[in-house]
């Protein structure tokens, strides 16, 4: 039966829509859904992006629903990145060497792990330099710097010296970029204000210093950055973090984290739907989002 629409529009020749998702706890304020669906309807696309607060208790159920209703995919964010790689079926190379997984694609019946943050994140970064036969400073040890310190190594640098405060987490990371991708990596224990080594191309800021806080410090001296190393920040929200500005400050050219999110969701885009989006559109919208 041709059904109506109040005014008129009929509505059977239409598809069901097509369902990705973003599932993490706490979930609200995630500019992603609002990127994506902005994106959607610029490339024609009748998709709903859902975001989803699931606590972890509940995961196992909710990735069930993702099968039952057909999702074509979702996002899994804090604190689901590493818990839902049991309930998947495979896992993307990069993935299964990290151990957490953000983007899940749904081939046929099955459900594909992947890591688009240190995916996004080069990506960002080759708009100003190859990171091959580069001389590397990751700070932070946690998920983002984990993502990102696996797609560098990966990308042959010369050097990449893992900086955190927890020595635990910090080696963990230096040994697994050693033994799994037999990179020239190593750890420094981050005390006081860190001297960034003389001949660095690279600094990344990893940590969550600077997350909603565009006054907090990286404790680095600031002096020690040569005006031609490339500094970029994983923050996104303030986009424009004090590192940066200092960075600016000393000459060097930036990256802000609104790249390495814009990028990271390109990259899940296409995997769920097999179509490049433009990119310009989901930076246009997280700013207008975020009021940047
Ligand atoms: P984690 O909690 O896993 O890791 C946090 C890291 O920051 C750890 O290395 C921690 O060190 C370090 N850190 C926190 N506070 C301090 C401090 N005061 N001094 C020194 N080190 C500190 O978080 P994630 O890695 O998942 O996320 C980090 C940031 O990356 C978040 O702000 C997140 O928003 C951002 N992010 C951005 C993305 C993007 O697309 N732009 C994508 C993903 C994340 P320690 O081990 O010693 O505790």
């Amino acid at each position: 039966m041709r059904r109506e629409t109040p005014d008129n529009q009929p509505m059977t020749d239409t598809p069901l829509q097509e369902i990705v998702c973003c599932m993490g706890q706490p979930v609200a304020g995630n500019p992603t859904q609002f990127m994506m669906e902005r994106a959607f309807a610029a490339a024609g696309l009748d998709w709903r992006y859902l975001t989803l607060e699931v606590p972890p208790d509940k995961l196992a159920d909710a990735v069930r629903g993702i099968r039952a209703m057909g999702f074509r995919g979702g996002n899994f964010t804090i604190p689901h990145k590493v818990a839902v790689i049991e309930h998947l079926d495979s896992l993307s190379e990069a993935a299964s060497i990290m151990g957490a997984v953000n983007c899940v694609c749904r081939d046929g019946d099955r459900l594909v792990g992947e890591n688009t943050d240190g995916k996004g994140f080069l990506q960002s970064l080759r708009t100003l330099i190859d990171p091959a036969d580069q001389r590397i400073v990751i700070l932070g040890a946690g998920g983002a710097a984990r993502a990102i310190a696996v797609e560098l190594a990966m990308a042959r640098p010369a050097d990449l010296t893992i900086v955190n405060r927890g020595a635990a987490r910090g080696e963990e990371l230096a040994r697994l970029l050693v033994d799994r991708l037999q990179a020239p990596a190593r750890f420094v224990s981050w005390q006081g204000d860190f001297e960034v080594p003389e001949g660095t191309q690279i600094l990344i800021n990893a940590t969550s210093i600077g997350l909603g806080d565009a006054q907090a410090r990286v404790p680095l001296n600031v002096k020690s950055l040569a005006p031609d190393t490339v500094v970029a920040d994983v923050i996104f929200n303030p986009p424009q973090t004090r590192l940066l500005k200092d960075a600016e400050q000393r000459g060097c050219r930036t990256l802000d984290g609104l790249g390495m999110l814009v990028n990271q969701g390109v990259i899940g885009f296409r995997l769920w739907t097999g179509i490049d989006p433009d990119p310009q559109v989901m930076r246009d919208a997280l700013e207008e989002y975020l009021e940047v």
